[in-house]
């Protein structure tokens, strides 16, 4: 609101130094080629003296260059335009108060018949020249905000004496800009000082008087309303009044009392609007502020809001209670009083540096900040600072959040995940010793069944070589759920990260399974694939076993047919493998991914049931899921995810 107020302030300069600087040139045009419209706008009026033309172009100059301050040296070039015109005045005032000639009048512009006159046309009247330099030192100390206040009211001043002179023009009362000859004025000169005194007062709004008519306040509010509006019907009564004395239609006495009716009257009524328009604007605010006042009284974190100096100024009924102060014990103390003592003293220099660059900051817990309770005791807090303009500078709103049990949850499972990783080691290095360990003695007891078969013949008789291959078998086949617990446990071990580009490692999957899908007639169909970041050996496995298992789970009769696809789906790749095969019933889409779970009979099905919960695993190492979608008789598809991994370091 104050950037676009500010901006419109700078246009409203620029247009009058735009415009002043038109006019005051046209009157140079006017003396040089005695054009007395120019000059003089009406035969009987005041000329605008040649020099007072040429100190008006140059302030335009100066405050056109002081509002541009782009251009290179622009600002210097100002101020020795303003200095000129200011030295011009200064040297005619002295000339009319010390009565010497220094030349002045004729310096710029001088004809034959103007030489020999007392008051030539070049010299400027006293009140113009007062009024030059006040504008001239007014651009000139503009970059001096302590000289610029006091500059400020004596451009009021030349505001106010050249408004007087304007009315006087217009309501024809000579007495008003032309006094005496100390006094006098020229009508356009008497315009220009105006609104470059205007002007040139904007470029502080915020000083002087300027600056009850711009803030943003209801006082300033008022004052622009009621006073433009004073103003005007002023104005129009001050002229009724003229024509009524001037053409006596009605007594002196008469009229004047009532003229004073009719103002009284018509502030009256501005001032009855005024006063209904700020009744609205005060409601408005009372509704706004208990609004926000309910806001933060029941906001669920503690709301401090503290001034530049750190004192509190506003605290909310959670900050009450976190904190264990009273509202009164808060309030005027300086915010430090709720940090630890040990960094206290730091305080006030964080404060400052962040009233120097003031932005929506949240200090996390990763920093660990503490505050300290009324009692002492100190706790862990999360803390967020917005900054809040006000009209009396920069306010800090900070909104506290005690992190007390946040924090201990926080232990308590960085402490479950330990002890659980250390468990997950433990049972894999459990389960990869037991199954190491087991192969040992398997085959000893293979080495010995040998033995015996080797070794005893004679014994050999059918039974006996029945109940031997039995054994073998068995053995054999322990031997491989042994081995399989022990890859199983093993998966991921060596795992590395690779780029890769699925389509490829599907082809590589089913040359390596050509021989399987040549004989049963198999089709593999798969469609477009993504390149992903993945552990490439292990995922290959994952499409081997599931291409494996829908050719081996295929309906008799029919070929089977397997579609792999891939989508994305919530950033993550989902794949499917779908097949036509024999599907599974609902009840054991759970059971198939542990370790050898399996559906059939021995000898229905070749199998040990590893797969799949080594595929779970897989997954799961990616961080991804695993799952069945199946119908009996129809066909299955296992889906599973696998998430976007960053390269590792
Ligand atoms: P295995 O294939 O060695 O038996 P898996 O772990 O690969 O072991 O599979 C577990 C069980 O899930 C299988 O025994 C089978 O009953 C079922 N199964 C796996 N894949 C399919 C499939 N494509 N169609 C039907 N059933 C399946």
């Amino acid at each position: 609101m104050g950037i676009t107020r500010n901006r419109a302030y700078r246009y409203f300069s620029l247009t009058v130094a735009g415009f002043s600087l038109a006019v005051s040139v046209l009157v140079i045009i006017g003396w040089m080629y005695n054009v007395k419209l120019l000059t003089h706008i009406r035969p009987h009026y005041i000329s605008m003296k040649f020099n007072t033309a040429i100190c008006i172009a140059l302030l335009s100059l100066a405050l056109l260059l002081r509002l541009i301050k782009a251009l290179h040296k622009a600002e210097r070039l100002s101020l020795i335009l303003a200095s000129i015109a200011f030295v011009i005045a200064v040297l005619s005032l002295a000339q009319y108060i010390f009565g010497f000639d220094a030349g002045i009048d004729r310096a710029f512009y001088a004809s034959p018949e103007t030489i020999a006159m007392p008051h030539p046309p070049g010299r400027i009247t006293p009140i113009t020249a007062v009024a030059i330099i006040i504008i001239a030192a007014g651009i000139a100390c503009s970059n001096y905000r302590r000289y610029a206040a006091y500059i400020q009211y004596f451009l009021h001043f030349v505001t106010v004496i050249t408004f007087v002179s304007i009315l006087g023009f217009l309501l024809d009362i000579e007495q008003l800009h032309s006094h005496s000859f100390a006094t006098s004025i020229a009508f356009h000169s008497a315009v220009l000082l105006f609104v470059m005194s205007l002007a040139v007062s904007v470029l502080h709004p915020d000083l002087g008087l300027v600056n009850l008519f711009t803030g943003n306040t209801l006082g300033s509010l008022m004052a622009k309303r009621l006073y433009t509006r004073i103003v005007l019907v002023m104005m129009v009564v001050v002229y009724l009044r003229i024509l009524v004395s001037r053409y006596k239609l009605l007594n002196n006495e008469l009229a004047s009392v009532v003229s004073a009716i009719i103002v009284l009257f018509i502030i009256l009524l501005l001032i009855n609007q005024t006063s209904k328009l700020l009744n609205n604007i005060e409601s408005g605010r009372k509704f706004a502020e208990e609004r926000f006042q309910l806001v933060v009284e029941s906001a669920p974190n503690a709301l401090i809001m503290s001034d530049e100096s750190g004192k509190i100024i506003m605290v909310n009924r959670q900050a009450k209670i976190m904190f264990g102060y009273t509202e009164e014990e808060f309030l005027g103390q300086k915010i430090e009083m709720l940090i630890p003592s040990k960094i206290r003293s730091h305080h006030p220099d964080i404060r400052k540096k962040y009233f120097n660059n003031p932005s929506a900051r949240t200090f996390t817990t990763l920093h660990d900040i503490f505050a300290v309770r009324s009692d002492g005791t100190e706790f862990p807090v999360e803390i967020g600072l917005t900054p809040v303009s006000t009209d009396n500078g920069t306010l800090a709103l900070s909104s506290i959040t005690d992190v007390t049990e946040r924090k201990r949850n926080e232990r308590t499972i960085r402490k479950q995940v330990k002890e659980l990783r250390i468990k997950n080691t433990e049972i894999e290095r459990f389960t990869y010793i037991a199954s190491h360990d087991l192969q040992e003695p398997l085959r000893t007891v293979t080495n010995y069944l040998e033995l015996l078969q080797e070794d005893y013949p004679e014994l050999m008789t059918d039974e006996i070589t029945s109940h031997l291959e039995t054994m073998r078998s068995a053995v054999g086949r322990m031997s491989i759920l042994v081995r399989s617990l022990l890859d199983y446990g093993r998966l991921g071990q060596n795992k590395i990260l690779v780029n890769t580009d699925c389509n490829v490692l599907l082809q590589n999957v089913i040359a390596d399974l050509n021989s399987l899908i040549r004989t049963t007639g198999a089709v593999v169909v798969v469609n477009h694939l993504p390149v992903i970041n993945c552990y490439q050996m292990e995922l290959r496995q994952v499409f081997q076993n599931l291409i494996n298992n829908a050719v081996k789970f295929r309906k008799k009769e029919v070929l089977p047919i397997i579609t792999i696809s891939c989508r994305e789906r919530n950033k993550d790749m989902e794949f499917s493998v779908a097949d036509n095969g024999i599907g599974i019933e609902s009840k054991y889409f759970d059971r198939i991914f542990h370790m050898f779970q399996r559906l059939h009979k021995e000898g229905e099905y070749e199998g040990y049931g590893v797969g799949l919960a080594n595929c779970n695993k897989i997954i799961t190492l990616h961080g991804g899921k695993m799952w069945i979608e199946s119908v009996p008789g129809e066909g299955s598809i296992f889906k599973f995810t696998i998430p976007f991994i960053k390269d590792e370091q």
